[in-house]
This record gives C-alpha cells, structure tokens and sequence, in this order.
C-alpha cells in the first residue's frame, strides 16, 4: 500500500502500521507491522502457553475471564473512546457493542465446564459393558482474524469462546482498527500476566495469510466472503480446520398484519446503526403490497430523522475511505436502472459520510438488492405475499441473517429464511442473546460462534470408552 494519507486508510510508515480516524485524519496509534517470522513465533509462544492456560482447568480460566471481563467493563468509557476515533464510531453505539461483548465473556467463562466438560455416557443396546466418556479438548493455538466494523464484538465472539474452551490465541485484527485490537490484548494480559496467552499480530491482509499458514491448530475467520476463500484455500495446505462468518446481504418481510411502526422503527435501526456498516444489517426489505406504502412512509419518517457527522450523532463516517465508492455505485446503479430515492439518494454520498438513504423499486438484479453495500443505505421492494418475499429473499448466496414482522405467520416464515438465524418483530437480537449460536449458511460461511455451539466449535470432541 502505497503511503498516501487518507483519512482513515491505513498506511505502513518504517515497518509500522498507522491508524487514522475515518472522520479526522487523527493517529490513533501505531504498531509494528509482523513479518512472517513473527507471526510463526507469536504461535509458537502461544503454544507454550496453552500448556501453562489449558492446565489451569475450567475453574481457573473462568476466574481470570471474569476479572478480564470486569476490567472491560470498567474502562468501557475508555474502550468506547478509542473505537469511535479509531473507526468513527458513535460513542453510544461503541458502549453497546462492548456491552454485548463482555455479556459473551462472561457467559463463556460461566458455561464452559459445562458444555464442554468430561461427562460419562451409557452405551443402551449393544456394548452394554462399556461405560463412554465424553470431553471437548482444546486444539492448542486458535487464529482468530478480524473485521473493522465491530473491532470488540466480533474478536471477542471467537476469541472469549476460545479462551474458554482452554486455547491459546493470536489475533489478527483488522487494518483499520488495529490499536482497538491490541488494546483488547493488552487488557487481558493485565489479568493474566503469567503467559502470552492471547496476543495480536498487526498489519494487512498478508499478515492473516501468513496466520493461516502458521500452524495454529484452528483458524476463526471473520470478514468478507471473498477474504474467506483465500482463507480456506491456504488453510487446506496444512488441513487447518476453519470457521468461516463471511458477508451478509440481510433481508426483512413485512406481512400484511405487521405493527408497522414497530416495523419501520427496527427497519431504521437494523438497516442504520454503525451506518450500515453490520454484517447482520438489514440491507433489503420486501413488504407486501397492502403495507407497502404506509411502512415506506414510516420508514422514510424515521430515517430522515436521523443526524450524521462526526461527533453525537446517529450516523458516523463509513470507516473504509474505499467502501463509500461501493456505496455510491450502488445507489446510482439502482436510481439508473429505474429505481427511486425516496430519502437521499446519490446526493447523500458526501465522504466520508452517507445519508440515510431509501430506494424502492430496484429492479432484482441491481447490485443495491445483491452485493453487500455496508452503507446507511435500504431497498424496500412490493411483494404480493410472504411466499413470494421469502422466495426473493432466499435468492441469494448468502445467508446469515434477516427478520420478519407479523402475527399469524411470522415463525413459520422466520423458520423458512434460508439463514443462519432470523428475528421476529425484532432486528438483529441474535447477536447479543450469548445463549444462542451465530453464524451463517451458504456464502455467508459455516460454524457457529457464541452459545454450548460457540464453545463447542472451539474444542476437540475426544471419546474414550472402558469397560467395566
Ligand atoms: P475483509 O475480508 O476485507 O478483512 C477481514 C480480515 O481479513 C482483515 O483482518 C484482513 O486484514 C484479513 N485478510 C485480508 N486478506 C487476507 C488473506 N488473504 N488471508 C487472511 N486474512 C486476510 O473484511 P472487512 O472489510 O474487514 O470486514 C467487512 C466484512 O466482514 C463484511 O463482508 C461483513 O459482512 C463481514 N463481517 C461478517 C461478520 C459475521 O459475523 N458473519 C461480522 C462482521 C463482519
């Protein structure tokens, strides 16, 4: 990468990574960009670490995860902070993700022994003698690799599950918030001093590459769908085994017997929060034909309501320079192809902010209904019922996960969503609900994160049958 200074591109200066704020150009930190050789000994110290942290057993992790946690949620105002310069986050919407983030913490820590400790089963038909038991080992060093846009929420999602499960970690956080990453490392070394037990890695995307070629005995990917397959490709070389939350394309239905206002309220928010910037945001909505305009109407309402810019508002800059082109073209491919703004529109491209932004009427095949946009951006499309909005949502590759607002048929609809999870008459609660997996189908990935599932994925099923 090239060192031009744009507002919150990263640019490597003399071996190091500079951050910038998307909104101010301001540093927020720098760090040593990790050759290959650093990275391959990060996962060798980890290594020897795990012995020390897989030895301390369930309740010692769930001890020093609980102070981990306790010391996040002290300096959560500090945390926010540094998000919301770092990636231009609203501060509020900083303390949310953080929250959410020490819930998973804390309810890994409490739940592991549980999930994934010995237990003895019976064996009831054949090999009646035999008593089995029944353990989930750690694989040893977990890779766990980033995105920006929840730069707390989504590490921890893996990382906190990990740890609990008695794995090491190396981190390799995104680019574009790097210091968020080793503020989090930081931490959590100040609670467990002893071993380099989760540390990070810095730098662009051949630092992640070289991770997945490095040995750890798991990788944990989240990021964009196309990043996944490089990173599945290089971890078939060594039979690294993987877990993959790629992108997300999220759709709504609205039924014809939805509380409209309840609807348009969680479509806003859904679609709007971070900006769009959310892998599980509402990015398409399909309502049927009698609500159509009365929820456009709420909707257009609400959103227009909202105030953008850099400080106290409902709508930060977009955190990746680049991505407001991707915006832009999207909105100006769906208004040339016969599409309507009903709110915004390409006048609402202003970098490094976007305005809200309705459109109706974009044909199926634009890019606005297909490709994740990841901007303060929605499409609502007429449907004439919910088999025909649930066929148009379930037309695409991804598959991570939507919502559905209604009475009568809201579950059954809910339960047809070719995703990984789905709301109904709410938006986007499954991702802070700890007792619940998270994850995707299709293109949006496989594996599942947070939840017994989140845990599970992060230990070695082991069987050991004896006779008595
Ligand atoms: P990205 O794929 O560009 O980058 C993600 C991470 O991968 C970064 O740390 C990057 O440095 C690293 N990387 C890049 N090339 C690599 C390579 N060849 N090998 C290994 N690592 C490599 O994604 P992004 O722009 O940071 O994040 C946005 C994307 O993440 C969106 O598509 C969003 O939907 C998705 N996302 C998904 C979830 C989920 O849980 N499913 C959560 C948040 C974000």
């Amino acid at each position: 990468m090239t060192a031009v200074h744009v507002p919150g591109n990263p640019v490597i200066e003399a071996g190091e990574l500079v951050s910038t704020s998307p909104a101010t150009g301001v540093e927020a930190g720098r760090l040593p960009v990790a050759t290959d050789a650093d990275v391959r000994r990060a996962v060798d110290r980890a290594r020897t670490a795990n012995e020390w942290w897989a030895g301390l057993g369930f309740t010692g992790r769930r001890e020093r995860l609980l102070r981990w946690r306790a010391l996040l949620a002290k300096r959560i105002e500090q945390l926010a902070e540094l998000v919301h310069v770092e990636g231009g986050k609203p501060v509020a919407d900083a303390i949310v993700e953080i929250v959410t983030a020490i819930e998973h913490i804390d309810w890994a820590a409490r739940n592991a022994n549980r999930v994934l400790g010995p237990r003895r089963v019976r064996s009831r038909l054949i090999l009646a003698e035999f008593s089995g038991h029944l353990e989930y080992q750690p694989y040893g060093v977990v890779g766990v690799i980033g995105p920006w846009n929840y730069p707390v929420f989504t590490p921890i999602g893996s990382a906190a599950y990990a740890l609990a499960a008695g794995n090491a970690v190396v981190l390799k956080p995104s680019e574009y918030t790097p210091v968020v990453g080793q503020w989090l490392v930081d931490s959590f070394a100040e609670v467990v001093p002893e071993q380099p037990v989760f540390t990070a890695v810095h730098g662009l995307g051949e630092v992640g590459a070289a991770l997945c070629r490095s040995g750890v005995n798991k990788l944990a990917f989240t990021g964009s769908t196309a990043t996944a397959r490089k990173v599945m490709a290089a971890c078939a070389e060594t039979l690294t085994p993987v877990l993959i939350e790629g992108g997300g394309k999220d759709a709504m239905i609205v039924d014809s017997d939805a509380d409209l206002d309840a609807a348009a309220e969680a479509c806003v928010w859904g679609g709007m929060t971070n900006a769009g910037q959310t892998c599980i945001g509402i990015e398409r909505v399909y309502a049927v034909d009698q609500v159509f305009d009365t929820f456009v109407d709420k909707v257009v309402a609400r959103a227009g309501r909202l105030t953008v810019g850099p400080e106290g508002t409902d709508i930060g800059p977009i955190t990746m320079p680049g991505q407001v082109d991707v915006i832009r073209r999207h909105i100006e491919a769906a208004v040339s192809s016969g599409g309507r703004a009903v709110l915004g529109g390409p006048s609402a491209v202003q970098p490094p902010y976007v305005h809200p932004t309705v459109l109706v009427d974009v044909p199926e095949e634009s890019a606005a209904v297909r490709e994740e946009t990841f901007g303060p951006t929605l499409t609502i499309s007429r449907v004439r019922d919910a088999d025909e909005a649930l066929a148009r949502a379930n037309a695409l590759p991804y598959g991570l996960g939507g919502s559905v607002f209604g009475r009568r048929r809201a579950v059954a609809i809910a339960r047809r969503l070719r995703s990984g999870m789905a709301s109904v008459n709410s938006t986007l609660t499954f991702a802070g609900m700890s007792t619940l997996p998270f994850g995707g189908v299709g293109d949006s990935g496989f594996g599942r994160i947070h939840g017994e599932d989140g845990l599970r994925e992060f230990g070695r099923a082991k069987a050991i049958t004896r006779r008595r």
